[in-house]
């Protein structure tokens, strides 16, 4: 006889399959996920789960409920449906990170343990959370106490290779420099000029140089979105946008500190005005809670994964490592595809999506999230080591 995961998976098959090719048909960018949030939410009230849309002031954001009514911990799924710009067959917006598998895996998940609620205690959430490839609504989440009663978070991402343990990822804070000089023209009156675009290349010029000094997880990159007007007259504004990741918060404040001083550097040495503001949310390091990846590991191997593989040696940043600051938080990642050259972020990244490996991973991975959900709900002992190393970690 099939276990109940495995029941459960296949009675939803169908209705997540048609989810995430709903979700990949109609790409939408973070906070414009309209269509995509409403298939999400239509699909969880399906299921009998009580929706709450918009959530906490965001209109593509949801938080989507499962309660036994009867006491017990209380396990939260995260899902995610944004795409990227220009990754689409179109040009337009396209699943370049698969997105659409994501959010499916954490609806799955949701509905497959719902199945068991009744029996062990306890409820399911899945919370809908746009935008993660930009400003990423999990830090308002976390910021503003939606994982407050949750007793674990779990979010399976998609990737290329084999189904990957909870890893780490990159703290990272935003800066934009906006230089004012002064304009004139850039031939005969050079000398009434003051040159924002100076500014910009000083600044690039310092960034570069500190880069020979900075720990090795550091990465500092950025662009120029303004960038002067007219080759003949002297740029009088100039925007400069950048990224500045480290492994921890700590040392990415710092890192930001020495990247402001290059950007004061530029003004000072062209007698420009500076501003500076942050253009986005900061995102924590991911502290992944080791005692439920062990759960999580145990889960994949019951539901017949052979091989769970280390974590990626290189990351970028999460969302959900603000998340893991406030509840015990897992991210690992199942294979969407095999083929190496494939990389994240990529149209054929995202046509993978539509392959059947990967709508067969898919459905591995939330049986397997489901059967963490119900470890965690039905081992007290389990859960105890879990809360006990969330309360360890530093903060
Ligand atoms: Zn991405
Ligand atoms: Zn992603």
């Amino acid at each position: 006889m099939a276990e109940w995961y495995q029941e459960a998976s296949d009675a939803i098959r169908e209705d997540m399959i048609a989810l995430s090719d709903s979700v990949f048909s109609h790409p939408e960018l973070g906070y414009e996920e309209f269509a995509s949030s409403e298939d999400h939410a239509a699909m969880l009230r399906k299921y009998g789960f009580t929706v709450e849309k918009p959530y906490l002031g965001l209109e593509t954001g949801y938080r989507a409920t499962y309660d036994s009514g009867k006491p017990g911990p209380r396990i939260c799924y995260m899902a995610e449906y944004d795409a990227l710009p220009g990754l689409g067959a179109d040009g337009g917006p396209g699943h370049g990170c698969g997105h659409n598998m994501l959010g499916t895996a954490a609806v799955a998940a949701g509905i497959i343990l719902s199945k068991k609620v009744a029996e062990t205690g306890g409820s399911v959430v899945v919370m809908g959370t746009p935008a993660e490839e930009t400003s990423g609504a999990k830090v308002r989440y976390a910021g503003e106490g939606a994982f407050d009663d949750c007793d674990v978070a779990i979010v399976n991402h998609p990737c290329i290779g084999g189904h990957m343990r909870s890893g780490r990822s990159l703290a990272l804070i935003t800066q934009e420099f906006v230089f004012t000089g002064k304009p004139a023209h850039a031939a005969s009156a050079p000398e009434m000029g003051i040159n924002a675009l100076d500014a910009a290349t000083v600044t690039n010029v310092a960034i570069g140089l500190l880069r020979q000094q900075t720990r090795e997880d550091a990465r500092i990159h950025g662009i120029i979105t303004e960038g002067g007007l007219a080759p003949n007259v002297i740029p009088e504004r100039v925007v400069m946008r950048f990224y500045v990741r480290a492994a921890d918060r700590v040392y990415r404040n710092e890192l930001l500190e020495r990247v402001k001083n290059c950007a004061r550097a530029g003004a000072l040495a062209t007698g420009c005005e500076l501003t500076m503001s942050e253009f986005e949310d900061p995102y924590d390091d991911l502290m992944t809670n080791e005692a439920l990846s062990a759960v999580m590991c145990g889960a994949l191997k019951q539901v017949g994964v052979e091989e769970v593989r280390d974590p990626a040696r290189s990351f970028g940043s999460l969302d959900a490592g603000n998340v893991s600051y406030v509840c015990p938080t897992i991210h690992p990642y199942f294979p969407i595809g095999t083929d190496p050259s494939v990389a994240n972020h990529t149209r054929e990244f995202a046509a993978c999506t539509q392959t059947d490996f990967a709508k067969d991973n898919m459905m591995t991975a939330a049986q397997a999230m489901a059967l963490a959900g119900y470890r965690v709900i039905t081992e007290p002992e389990t859960l105890k080591k879990i809360r006990d190393e969330f309360e360890a970690m530093p903060k």
